[in-house]
């Protein structure tokens, strides 16, 4: 029997290592699985080349509950340890490893996540056990079997074990506080969520728990449609179908895997941004992606595996890691490339996908200057007659006819096809195209069209009357003089009296709307984005309207002919209730009064 002392000064390291880890302690589990996984797969290795004999073909490793004992052992048919083996890798190397870590997380005030995401490997056992042991025989010809054992201080003994088998097995004694492993279904549980995709077969109560192959680690071309849906089915059993995914598989320069996919995205619901899984070679590390792919791909599902991304770094520093950068543009990239690919394959199909995947897109576009430019291929815009334009066909379209006399191109659209039907109606009927933006995240694509291009102006149909959204070099002539505009003006103001109706006139053609009731596209951009950013300046200040009058209207002349003054008063009213009423804006007791007086007419 061999006695002896950890060889290390911090007498304390197992209370921290406790203390420290409370929160996060289920990750002991993570690691022994793993430890033993590597067993496994390193003695496979060593069949390979010839170095052991004996078969390997179904390693397992078993994971075993003994409530009454009070242990959880984990058991693996690995390489095992001979007893200088355990003196060197667990008492040396093993519990540096551990001393390493706490020493430099004992003062950290950093999120104990970070710390779970440490290696902190064997030695993690001791946060939910108050003794340890190991049972192992080495796959090394002629080994002795050697057992371990060690109660939470620094004391340790290495004795000649029993074992016949080649493997480990490693005990652990459940302490009080901890008696919440020694739970059939907490285990079961862990073990679905850490190991569900470890190589290794695990086994647990009879139970196989997991796929040593799942579909990221394979070919994708041994793959068909239903493998890859499947997988996502087994992932998030109550989501839609996916519209489709990218098989990620990079060797160099870092290492990544994974398979990810497209959700249907679904309007106006705040989609889930934490579905994607990070792997480090198969071993589940966390769903909490968010430092690592940027956030518009976190609206992405699926899996990520790659042991290139460190997981002992702080969050702000993660961002700032070279390997995280290059995964993120890769990612961009390949997810860029493959909306190119299916956009080219099959137009309408892509048009048809296009409303779920929109917000992703556009997200994208404005998050990601690379991802804007290439999103030039494959982004749409939808006019209201449904048609799908890329962003150049769509600034070509109206090159010529929405052209105003400055030279700038004039983007019509409406972010509500019903409610401002009349201001749409007024624009197609002109030949203009209005595109359909009615997304949140629309004012910010606006606001990133408009800086990247030349002379390329977005305004809501209903900002002005038609002749002021599109300049046009033909300027129509009033058919009123200048005293009959001012007399009409006047009666206008007279009867309306709302301090925050602007009356303003416009000459367009006799065809065109008498009143119309617009709201200025710059105060209006400002609204909203004090009302997304929380604060107000506007404060409860009303909102403001033009109230806009085309003289060349034939109603115009009526009004100024009506010699009965009660007469005049009720017909502008009426039709400022009308062109109010359009906008949605009639409301309270001024509709009651509408109503009534409407219905006397019958
Ligand atoms: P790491 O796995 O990061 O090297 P650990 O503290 O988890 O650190 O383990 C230390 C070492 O102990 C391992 O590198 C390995 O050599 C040995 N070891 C741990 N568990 C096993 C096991 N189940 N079978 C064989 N060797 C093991």
């Amino acid at each position: 029997m061999q006695k002896g002392k950890i060889s290390v000064n911090t007498e304390n390291i197992f209370p921290i290592i406790k203390k420290f880890l409370y929160t996060d302690n289920e990750i002991f589990l993570r690691e022994l699985v793993s430890n033993a996984v590597d067993a496994s797969q390193k003695l496979k290795y060593f069949a390979s080349k010839g170095d052991f004999e004996g078969k390997t073909n179904d390693l397992k490793i078993n994971v075993k509950l003994d409530e009454k004992k009070k242990t959880l052992t984990i058991s693996d048919m690995g390489i095992g340890m001979t007893a200088e083996e355990i003196e060197k890798y667990i008492n040396q190397i093993a519990f540096s490893g551990a001393e390493e870590f706490v020493e430099k997380y004992k003062d950290s005030k950093e999120d104990t996540n970070i710390i779970g995401h440490f290696g902190l490997g064997f030695y993690s056992a001791f946060m939910v056990a108050d003794k340890v042991e190991i049972d192992t025989l080495s796959y090394k010809k002629d080994s002795e079997p050697a057992r371990w054992t060690c109660t939470g201080s620094t004391d340790f003994k290495i004795t000649k074990g029993k074992r016949k088998k080649i493997g480990t097995d490693i005990i652990l004694h459940i302490n009080e506080e901890s008696v919440e492993f020694l739970d059939k279904f907490k285990i079961k549980n862990l073990l679905s969520k850490y190991a569900k995709f470890l190589p290794i077969a695990i086994w647990f109560d009879d139970e196989n728990i997991n796929n040593t192959s799942p579909i990221w680690k394979k070919n994708p071309a041994d793959l068909d449609e239903k493998e890859y849906k499947d997988f996502y089915k087994e992932l998030y059993p109550i989501e839609d179908e996916p519209l489709f995914w990218i098989h990620l598989n990079v060797d160099f320069p870092f290492n990544l895997t994974g398979v990810l996919y497209f959700p249907k995205l679904k309007k106006d619901i705040d989609p889930n941004r934490n579905k994607i899984q990070l792997y480090s070679n198969q071993v589940f590390v966390t769903d909490n992606v968010e430092d690592i792919v940027p956030d518009y791909l976190m609206l992405l599902h699926g899996i990520l595996d790659s042991p290139d991304i460190p997981l002992n770094v702080s969050r702000s520093s993660l961002q700032a890691d070279g390997n995280v950068k290059k995964i993120t543009s890769h990612i961009s990239k390949k997810v860029s490339d493959k909306l190119h690919e299916i956009f080219k394959k099959d137009r309408n199909d892509f048009e048809e996908k296009w409303e779920s995947m929109s917000i992703f897109v556009k997200y994208g576009m404005i998050n990601d200057e690379k991802f804007y430019d290439r999103a030039q291929n494959f982004a749409l815009l939808k006019d209201t007659n449904n048609n799908h334009m890329l962003i150049d066909e769509f600034t070509d379209k109206i090159e010529i006819s929405q052209k105003d006399k400055e030279g700038n191109r004039i983007a019509l659209y409406t972010n509500n096809k019903e409610e401002q039907i009349t201001f749409v109606q007024a624009a197609t009927k002109k030949g203009f195209l209005v595109l359909e933006l009615n997304e949140i995240i629309d004012n910010h694509l606006v606001s990133a069209f408009e800086s990247k291009f030349e002379k390329v102006q977005f305004k809501r149909v209903d900002a002005d009357s038609l002749s002021k959204l599109v300049q046009q070099e033909l300027e129509i002539e009033s058919t009123l003089s200048d005293d009959e505009k001012e007399k009409l003006v006047e009666q206008f103001k007279s009867q309306i009296q709302n301090e925050n109706c602007v009356i303003e006139t416009v000459a367009q053609g006799s065809e065109d709307n008498f009143v119309t009731i617009t709201k200025s596209e710059f105060d209006r951009r400002m609204r909203e984005m004090y009302s997304v950013g929380g604060g107000n300046p506007f404060g409860q200040m009303p909102e403001k309207h033009n109230l806009v009058i085309n003289l060349n209207h034939p109603n115009a002349k009526k009004i100024l002919s009506f010699s009965d003054e009660q007469r005049r008063k009720n017909a502008i009213q009426h039709v400022y209730d009308l062109a109010l009423l359009s906008q949605n804006m009639l409301k309270g007791e001024d509709l009651l009064r509408f109503v009534e007086r409407t219905s006397e007419k019958i």
